[in-house]
């Protein structure tokens, strides 16, 4: 562009330059022709004027010489004879020149007359008898004669100055236009200049920027092409051939390495709207991706190539990463979703079985996260050994789920595959130690409505659900989710966001369920029982409430106010002087893993003052079952304090003789489920006796739960359980009716005790 700017400036100044050079040479002519003219005629007119006054005053003094007979006649002739010719050349060339041609006939009449008075002179005088009057009077005609031809001749001399002024002035006006055109030039020419030095510094400053735009290609370490029309290679810059070097080739092989069908593309470009094509193409091993722009202007294509092996390597990693979970190698979550809404598109019949190995949260407590992670992918792998690829595949979901998806399954079939995945669990190897692992199963069926991602969501929150209500009745089963389940799992979560305040509002209470010596009647001892007075919905029985204590982590500040607060109303009693009663607190499987249990226990005890022998913990078979060494160190620690244990609810879990006889426990309570057919239903009135002679072999108390009426009571005092605790004697009551109930129980007996003595 500025190059162009530059040829026409150039162009402009060469015409205005001839313009005003002709102008010029114009003006220097006229110039010159009226010098010519001023030369050649002007000055040679002033001469012969003065040339004819000269002959005229020799005309004139040869005929005063005439007249005083100075001069002979011939002589006279003679001479006469010469001037006159002399005089009528001078005035033919008078008469050839233009500017004073006009007065030259006045001139001739006044020479005529002139001539005419010398003749009449001459012939006065030539005669003998001269007439002299005559002579006098002619020769007095002389003088006025000359004076008018003088006063012609002085027409033409001004006529000849006139003429003379005006060629003077017509010079001059020539000399001031050459002037003026050669200053304008000169103007224009410094304007040009100014313009031209103007582009040239933008030129010289493109091309150094252009020279800098060149090194960009020499030091980009991608490759860099350049390509003719035909798709020759013009330029490479060294990248490329390190990119050679780097694919072992040689830089006579680097059409090998451009893409095969890269004719196709630079037409593509040459063609189309955009010139710029992305592509990419394999080398070997090579994924390489190519850039090719056509620059229209100059006819080439530039081609620019990027080796993206890492990149999409990376890329697939990141995109495994995305749908795959990387420890089991089964797809994920994300996957599952895709599926899902894959199946949604052609209505597929469709279940989903949420999978959730039970006691992860054992496993992690006790085994940590790498030996969890082993746990959960041994158990993926043993899911995925049996799966039939044709109609189920098998997802990692979340961190310790896993999704069995079914395509054209019903819910029959559905179940039956959660019966065989129930019935394969084997027990599992974690650190050398064996761990019986159950899991539980949610199985849901997919409903389809108009919105994909709500019925998607719908069916994995419903086997989740499901897979919940399952983990919550204690595991190793499964659930199908129905409607009841929703509503009891959106209770569930309102539930666990007000338990979070329930311990600091004061909302928990604590009942005392009095435990009884059946031969004597006499109040032993109470078990502390939980009850939550939500502000709404009144009083929730721990049966709702304690589960999602559990699930939700609150079971520990939970469990550790109730301890609390039993020990510091059963001190409180023993303060005031009542005899001391041995309170029994429920522990949680929670509780036993958070770790400071014994550091609570021991503050609590520090804090109430009450004695050790005063409380006792319940906990249950299966917190033993989870753990058995770790929970026998803790339980013998409590127990070696000299707190009493009793293991609740016996016989409804995992029972294992073999560790009963390991625990360090004081007591076993008889669940409520082998009493109340009692005495009516034989096996339970045999396991009872059972266990109560086993409990006695082993040296341990025995305690039946839920002992309504009097035919159990005398059926267990018959066998020879230790204490009752059931709705016969008394119904979990509040502090002042428990307390009203100690007090009536200890008159009792000692009105009993009296009796006795004064019988
Ligand atoms: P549990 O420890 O086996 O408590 C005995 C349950 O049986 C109590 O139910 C009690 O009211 C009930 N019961 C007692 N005698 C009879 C009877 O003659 N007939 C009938 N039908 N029921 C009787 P509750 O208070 O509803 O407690 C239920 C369970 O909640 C308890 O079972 C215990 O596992 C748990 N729980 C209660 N309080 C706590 C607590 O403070 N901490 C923990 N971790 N669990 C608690
Ligand atoms: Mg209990
Ligand atoms: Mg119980």
């Amino acid at each position: 562009m500025p190059q162009r700017r530059i040829w026409l400036a150039f162009l402009f100044v060469m015409a205005v330059g001839v313009a005003v050079s002709a102008r010029i040479i114009y003006l220097g002519d006229s110039v010159q022709a009226v010098n010519h003219s001023f030369i050649s005629e002007k000055l040679p007119l002033s001469q012969r004027i003065g040339e004819l006054r000269g002959v005229i005053a020799d005309e004139e003094r040869s005929l005063y010489e005439l007249y005083s007979f100075t001069t002979s006649k011939e002589v006279f002739q003679t001479q006469r004879k010469l001037d006159k010719q002399r005089l009528y050349a001078l005035v033919d060339k008078l008469e050839a020149d233009r500017s004073s041609n006009m007065y030259v006939p006045d001139l001739r009449k006044r020479l005529w007359e002139f001539d005419q008075l010398s003749d009449s002179l001459y012939s006065t005088l030539a005669v003998a008898d001269v007439d002299w009057d005559k002579s006098r009077m002619l020769l007095a005609s002389v003088k006025p004669k000359v004076r008018q031809i003088e006063a012609a001749l002085g027409a033409i001399t001004m006529a000849n100055r006139m003429a003379v002024n005006d060629l003077g002035s017509e010079t001059q006006q020539s000399v001031s236009t050459m002037v003026r055109w050669v200053i304008c030039f000169s103007v224009l020419i410094f304007g040009i200049a100014g313009f031209v030095g103007y582009y040239v510094v933008a030129i010289v400053r493109e091309g150094l920027e252009r020279r800098r735009l060149s090194m960009f290609p020499e030091r980009d370490p991608n490759p860099v092409l350049r390509l003719g029309v035909s798709g020759e290679v013009a330029y490479a810059n060294p990248a490329t051939f390190d990119l050679l070097d780097k694919l072992n080739l040689t830089r006579t092989d680097l059409n090998k390495f451009l893409p095969a069908h890269l004719h196709q593309y630079l037409a593509k470009t040459n063609s189309s709207i955009n010139p710029n094509i992305q592509f990419e193409y394999t080398h070997g091993e090579h994924i390489l991706e190519c850039t090719v722009s056509y620059l229209a202007d100059f006819s080439e294509y530039h081609v620019y190539l990027k080796d993206v092996t890492a990149r999409k390597q990376a890329e697939e990693a990141l995109a495994y990463k995305a749908f795959f979970d990387p420890a089991t190698g089964l797809p994920n979550q994300y996957s599952l979703r895709e599926d899902i809404f894959s199946a949604h598109r052609t209505k597929q019949l469709l279940t989903l079985l949420m999978i959730v190995p039970d006691r992860e949260q054992e496993v992690l407590e006790n085994f940590g996260t790498v030996n969890t992670e082993r746990w959960l992918v041994k158990i993926s792998s043993r899911l995925n050994d049996g799966i039939n690829a044709e109609k189920e595949k098998l997802y990692r979901f979340g961190n310790s789920a896993f999704v069995l998806l079914r395509w054209y399954d019903s819910l029959t079939d559905a179940q039956d595959r959660a019966r065989q995945l129930l019935s394969t669990q084997r027990p599992l190897h974690i650190e050398r130690r064996e761990y019986f692992s159950t899991l539980s199963i949610g199985i849901a069926l997919m409903e389809y409505g108009n919105d994909m991602e709500m019925n998607a969501e719908a069916l994995v929150q419903h086997a989740a659900s499901a897979c919940n209500r399952t983990r919550r009745s204690g595991g190793n089963d499964f659930a199908i989710y129905d409607e009841q389940m929703a509503l009891l799992a959106s209770r569930t979560l309102t539930m666990a966001s007000d338990l979070h305040n329930a311990v600091e509002n004061g909302e928990l209470r604590l009942l005392y369920q009095p435990k009884i010596e059946p031969v004597s009647g006499r109040l032993l001892g109470m078990e502390a029982l939980v009850r939550w007075i939500h502000p709404e919905r009144g009083m929730i029985s721990p049966i709702e409430f304690i589960p999602v204590a559990e699930d939700t982590g609150l079971i520990v500040p939970i469990g550790n106010w109730v301890l609390r607060e039993a020990c510091r109303q059963n001190a409180e009693w023993q303060r005031a002087g009542l005899p001391p009663l041995r309170v029994a607190v429920n522990l949680s499987a929670r509780q036993l893993r958070a770790g400071n249990l014994l550091a609570e226990i021991d503050g609590v005890l520090a804090e109430t003052g009450l004695p050790v022998s005063s409380l006792e913990l319940e906990i249950t078979e299966s917190m033993v079952m989870d753990d058995p060494e770790g929970v026998i160190k803790l339980l013998s620690a409590i127990h070696e304090r000299g707190i009493h244990l009793a293991l609740d609810d016996f016989g409804t879990g995992h029972s294992s003789l073999a560790y009963l006889k390991r625990f360090p426990i004081d007591c076993v309570k008889i669940d409520r489920a082998f009493i109340k057919d009692t005495p009516a239903n034989a096996d339970d009135v045999a396991i009872a006796r059972m266990i109560v002679a086993m409990a006695q072999t082993l040296n341990l108390h025995t305690v039946a739960e839920g002992v309504e009426n009097i035919e159990q009571l005398e059926l267990l005092k018959s066998i020879g359980c230790d204490q009752i605790q059931g709705f016969y004697y008394s119904r979990p009551l509040a502090v002042d009716d428990f307390l009203e109930f100690y007090l009536q129980n200890l008159s009792a007996k000692s009105i009993a005790l009296e009796t006795e003595h004064y019988a």
